[in-house]
């Protein structure tokens, strides 16, 4: 710290979060180890006796503070962090307040111990009741050593407000957990009543969370490393079902500060997408690095909370980082398809196509369950899911969330028209032996999709991954608000029970926007008027009573927000079923749509949507190797 300590004009710091700053040993500890690191140093131990209320003392090996800065730094509003209102505006360190020495040596009785490189000696300087009692010279290397004795020894009713040793202890023992995993660059020891608590060296980010919670919980992790213009996210998060009951393992640090943010954490759940239900938490550790700039810290004493200027992107970056994530984690990362031959007829139809491990399988219109009958012929209302449909909007893109295609040249293929690409299919099958290179697709059983991929087979189950689709869809139609509907030749009067009738009338302007048109028509009878297109022809007269009826099992069985809850309900009872014939064509619009979506790998409700069967694994069975 080569910026010497003044004192902040009163101006100034009537503009900062003013509050109690020493409310138990916990919060000395904090802002203690908060003023080691940013005095720079490489090394911290943190020694503390009966839960830090005798004793808690901190020594460093950063920078310093020379005679005169020593001797002003237990001021109010004394600090070497911030001069001007400007810097007020972008914090870089994780002390600005000045206030925080001030405090503590108005409660306990301190010493400081302090020594630059530049100077000759150090610094010792004794402080009771606030008032320096003793200053002298002192032997000491380079560092600060800062010992706070007897915590409210003045004030009895504060120190009263303590708990038992042992919960003192464990608080302050989260301090030291964050602070270690804000910065694994710095060795800490932290000892209790004699006992080594933690000593953990210098290492990568990897090894700070073996050290503190184990290899067994690291192989629960997965990484998470996303750079965008606005933010850089990078960290691990815990596989849902790894989840625990408790939210202690959580961390969100923000610029190498550890932030309690309802809104991120509320995006980091989203993201989980109730793969984890409600009252279990996963395990995270994310840091996030933006630009001082863009965010506030002043907002609280603790300085804690945040403000940040685009909290809405923010949440929907960490909110896709984490789906992403979570996305992937069913992947082996070696399957990938065979490139269709240029003459074949999967060529590329090049389109929304984006997952890299997967190919576009044709440019077939989305797949319509009406034409399943031939009853009602699908008005295609070009509804194509965007890549990502979770991710909302253009942000998507240049947050750099996007996977380059795997085919980008142009099609090369004659995909003609359905009919025609069905019998070279058909073909193609009946040589699937030789021509290992085409790419043939069976459905078995009415249920499952099987195809070739090259590392092996993939199974699809045709209902979920058609409810994954769905279920994006649905949440994109409540995002952008714009109903696509389709007229019904004859409307369906139904009567509802009482309380299903008051539950459909309470969800009837979200039902609007997924696409349902109804009037009600007197007394717990509804008029269905027009049903979304994704709706299988003949299935018009149940699926209202349907959805309401999943809505209902699902708010008895997890908490949900109701339009997730008529999300999952709608694509339950809107996706194809088991037993559902598919033509080719339609299995493979199915499969490319699965593959646009945000997370294929996994249905509303966490069931797998994708088995894979590596040859590997066949090869065993069949004792080939
Ligand atoms: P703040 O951290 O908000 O500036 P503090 O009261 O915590 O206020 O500290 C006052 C000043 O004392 C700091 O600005 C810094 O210059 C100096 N200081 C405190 N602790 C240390 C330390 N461990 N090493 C070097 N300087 C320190
Ligand atoms: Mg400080």
């Amino acid at each position: 710290m080569s910026a010497t300590i003044t004192i902040l004009p009163t101006s100034l710091a009537n503009k900062i979060a003013a509050g109690e700053v020493v409310q138990r040993p916990e919060s000395v500890v904090k802002e203690l180890l908060e003023n080691s690191i940013d005095a720079k140093a490489r090394s911290i131990s943190v020694t503390v006796k009966d839960g830090g209320k005798t004793l808690i003392q901190i020594a460093d090996d950063g920078a310093g503070m020379n005679e005169e800065d020593a001797s002003l730094a237990f001021l109010r509003h004394a600090t070497s962090k911030i001069t001007t209102y400007d810097d007020l505006e972008c914090i870089r360190t994780l002390g600005f307040r000045g206030e925080a020495l001030a405090s503590i040596a108005a409660v306990a009785q301190v010493e400081l111990k302090t020594r630059r490189d530049e100077e000759e000696a150090g610094t010792l300087i004794r402080i009771a009741d606030g008032v320096i009692q003793e200053q002298s010279k002192t032997g000491m290397t380079r560092g600060t050593t800062i010992t706070v004795r007897n915590l409210f020894y003045n004030t009895p009713a504060r120190r009263h407000f303590l708990k038992s040793n042992s919960t003192e202890f464990k608080h302050i023992y989260d301090v030291v957990q964050r602070i270690a995993l804000s910065h694994p660059d710095i060795a800490i020891e932290f000892v209790s009543d004699g006992d080594t608590i933690v000593n953990l060296p210098v290492g990568s980010m990897d090894d700070r969370i073996k050290n503190l919670f184990g290899e067994r919980v690291f192989a629960t992790l997965i990484p998470v490393n996303e750079h965008t213009e606005l933010i850089n996210i990078t960290g691990y998060i815990g596989k849902p079902n790894f989840a625990r009951k408790s939210k202690a393992e959580q961390f969100i640090f923000m610029n190498g500060r550890f932030i309690i943010s309802r809104s991120l954490n509320h995006a980091i759940f989203s993201g989980y997408e109730h793969l984890v239900e409600k009252g279990n938490f996963p395990f995270y550790v994310l840091s996030l690095e933006l630009d001082p700039h863009k965010v506030d810290v002043n907002v609280h004493p603790s300085k804690m909370e945040v403000k940040f200027t685009d909290e809405q992107s923010i949440y929907r970056i960490v909110m896709a980082v984490v789906r992403r994530a979570l996305g992937e984690l069913e992947v082996v990362p070696s399957v990938e398809f065979q490139p269709a031959p240029s003459s074949g007829p999967f060529g590329s139809g090049g389109g929304s196509f984006r997952h890299s491990e997967y190919p576009r399988f044709s440019n077939f219109p989305p797949i319509n369950p009406g034409s399943f009958t031939g009853m009602r012929s699908g008005q295609d209302d070009g509804d194509v899911l965007p890549h990502g449909g979770g991710v909302p909007g253009p942000g998507a893109s240049a947050f750099g969330l996007d996977v380059e295609p795997l085919f980008s040249g142009a099609g090369t293929s004659a995909a003609g028209p359905a009919g025609d690409v069905g019998t070279q299919v058909l073909r193609m099958d009946r040589t699937a032996g030789e021509h290992t290179d085409a790419v043939a697709i069976w459905q078995l059983h009415n249920k499952y999709i099987l195809t070739q991929i090259r590392t092996g087979l993939m199974i699809v189950d045709q209902h979920v991954a058609h409810e994954r689709i769905l279920y994006e869809r649905a949440q994109l139609r409540f995002q952008n608000a714009v109903p696509s509907s389709q007229q019904l030749l004859f409307p369906h009067t139904m009567t509802l029970a009482p309380g299903d009738f008051a539950l459909a009338k309470e969800l009837l302007p979200d039902l609007e926007l997924l696409g349902f048109q109804v009037k009600v028509f007197g007394k717990n009878t509804l008029v269905l008027e027009g049903v979304p297109p994704d709706v299988k022809a003949g299935s018009e007269a149940t699926i209202l009573q349907d959805i309401v009826d999943e809505f209902k099992n699902n708010q008895n069985r997890i908490v949900l927000d109701a339009r997730d809850n008529l999300a999952k309900s709608f694509s339950c009872k809107a996706a194809i079923k088991a037993g559902d014939r598919l033509t080719e064509s339609e299995m493979r619009s199915l499969i490319d749509q699965l593959f646009g979506t945000s997370m294929p790998y996994v249905c509303p409700h966490g069931r797998p949507v994708i088995v894979k069967v590596p040859l590997t694994e066949l090869d065993r069975r069949f004792m080939r190797t």
